[in-house]
């Protein structure tokens, strides 16, 4: 082998040792990702605040290691993105199975009523 073809053979083996690592870690974040993520939804349950973890603006203030703190009565608190959570359809399967008083119709009301308002 010329010290050529060592050199490129070497710096092969280099790149390759890094992509496994960088694999390897991105597998790590992401699994301590989904547990943090979890975990923060679970307190986000307790206080039934229907919201949701922001995972990618969470990942990105991490990433850049930008996450924020306030601090509240003398308590250091870190900010997390949360996002809301739809609420789920039982309102709505409700409403559905209104009928309006106007033209008979299942699934609207009066007010709602298409009929009614543009004839
Ligand atoms: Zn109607």
């Amino acid at each position: 082998m010329s010290s050529d073809e060592i050199l490129r053979a070497s710096q092969a083996m280099e790149n390759l040792a890094k992509m496994v690592l960088e694999r390897r870690n991105a597998a790590t974040v992401d699994e301590k990702m989904r547990r943090l993520d979890d975990l923060i939804n679970m307190i986000l349950q307790i206080n039934d605040c229907h919201a949701k973890v922001d995972r990618e603006k969470l990942e990105q203030s991490l990433l850049r290691q930008s996450v924020e703190t306030v601090e509240k009565n003398h308590q250091q608190y870190v900010l997390i993105p949360v996002m809301p959570v739809q609420r789920k359809a039982p309102a709505r399967r409700r409403q559905s199975k209104l009928q309006c008083s106007f033209c008979q119709e299942v699934g609207h009301t009066r007010a709602h009523c298409e009929k009614r308002l543009h004839p």
